[in-house]
């Protein structure tokens, strides 16, 4: 309820921005949110994504909360905003969340001169600078190109506005090909001959309707997150009901049980084949590319291994599901790279990690059968990931004390039970 009315303000706010001038001391509105990101910052978790922008991002999420509460989105649109309040918010609002990715939609109030003309090339730096920022920060962008509309209601008299819209898109998606940045093109999803917003997707030719967002917005611009994040499509609905294979709850950090040296075992372990095929079924409930026996509470030294989530953009990998039993890793490259990781057991903490590039290891497979093998890229470090668990370590423990200090808190709720994640865990 409180939320509903928060919004219905924010969207006449944005209709009277011309006639009553904020006070200047609200003017970024740097309140807005601060309550709220406090919330985010103590809960420990690490957002997806922060979606940055005006009304047209504050109605999304009025007319669907649960995208975002169930992408772990967070939406931090300020109804009536410019390019350059977002910008100047930005740490606040988008840094301060350690988001993985930033969704930034700037330009439908700068170009109805919401705070006075603004040149196009301005509006652009203004989106290139929270770029920028944004990257500094390891933190990926996707770009949106700003809605159709033929003009403001609450801002007669702006001249060409659709053609101004036009031209700013060719500006931000140049610029978003010239840096590799994906860019969700909605404005040519939406727009009717004029360039406007037909009325099939909006009351006032500017926000879109509920419609809108979910036939629309939510697909795109979900497809895009989820191939820049790696997000595995979730497949609870498609599973089959009657099958027996049983999900295991994650064991989360805190439980000594992550902290034991794991021992081996043989063909004899009883019921193997359900055991592998129950962790391939948590692991893909759980969005996961890796399971090692002690995050389902076992300490045998087995893991699982999943690349395919990668296999769009690495081909090798569509089919990369493995198993490890009794493994031993004996060679390890000098050459190293970092990479971010995250843990299933660790939910919310995501960290880059120094590991070596290539190992030689020799395991069993599912079938008992021995190899000596030679892995390289993305398998290695999922391998090493998981390897580390049946040694009774974790990912963090990679960290420098330093960055470690720094993540003490989070770590801390880990423990106290205090985490947000869509799997089940114990
Ligand atoms: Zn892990």
């Amino acid at each position: 309820m409180g939320r509903i009315v928060a919004i219905a303000v924010g969207i006449c706010l944005c209709c009277s921005v011309a006639a009553q001038k904020p006070a200047p001391k609200e003017r970024m509105q740097f309140g807005r949110y601060s309550a709220d990101n406090a919330a985010v910052m103590e809960s420990g978790v690490r957002p997806d994504a922060v979606f940055i922008g005006d009304s047209i991002f504050e109605c999304w999420a009025d007319c669907d909360s649960l995208f975002f509460a169930d992408h772990n989105f967070i939406e931090r649109g300020i109804s009536g905003q410019t390019s350059s309040q977002m910008l100047v918010r930005f740490r606040r609002d988008v840094l301060d969340l350690a988001p993985r990715a930033v969704v930034i939609m700037a330009g439908t109030n700068d170009v109805a001169q919401n705070e006075g003309a603004i040149a196009l090339e301005n509006i652009l730096g203004n989106i290139e600078s929270m770029c920028e920022i944004a990257e500094r920060h390891k933190i990926r962008v996707v770009l949106c190109s700003v809605p159709p509309a033929v003009g403001f209601r609450w801002r007669t008299g702006v001249e060409r506005p659709a053609e101004k819209i036009a031209t700013l898109n060719g500006m931000i998606s140049g610029y978003a090909a010239e840096h590799g940045l994906p860019y969700v093109d909605l404005h040519a999803a939406l727009a009717d001959e004029h360039g406007g917003m037909p009325a099939k997707w909006s009351k006032d030719g500017v926000h879109p309707n509920n419609e809108c967002y979910r036939e629309v917005f939510e697909p795109m611009v979900y497809g895009t997150l989820q191939r820049v994040l790696h997000i595995k499509e979730r497949r609870t609905e498609k599973r089959n009901k009657t099958s027996k294979n049983m999900i295991y709850p994650i064991v989360v950090y805190g439980s000594p049980v992550l902290r034991k040296e794991s021992v081996e075992i043989d063909a004899s372990y009883p019921d193997f084949k359900k055991l592998v095929e129950d962790m391939f079924m948590t692991l893909t409930e759980a969005s996961g590319v890796g399971l090692a026996a002690p995050q389902i509470g076992k300490n045998i030294r087995m893991f699982i291994v999943d690349c395919t989530p990668w296999g769009d953009e690495n081909p090798e990998l569509a089919d990369y599901r493995r198993v490890f039993v009794n493994p031993q890793i004996y060679e390890r490259s000098e050459q190293t790279d970092l990479f971010e990781e995250g843990c299933l057991s660790l939910p919310g903490i995501h960290e880059n990690v120094r590991r070596p590039v290539t190992i030689r290891m020799r395991y069993l497979d599912e079938n008992f059968e021995a190899h000596d093998e030679e892995f390289t890229g993305l398998p290695a470090r999922v391998i090493q990931h998981e390897y580390d668990h049946i040694e009774g370590k974790v990912f963090t423990d990679h960290l420098s004390p330093l960055r470690r200090n720094l993540l003490k808190g989070k770590i801390l709720n880990l423990a106290k039970g205090k985490y947000r994640c869509d799997y089940k865990t114990k």
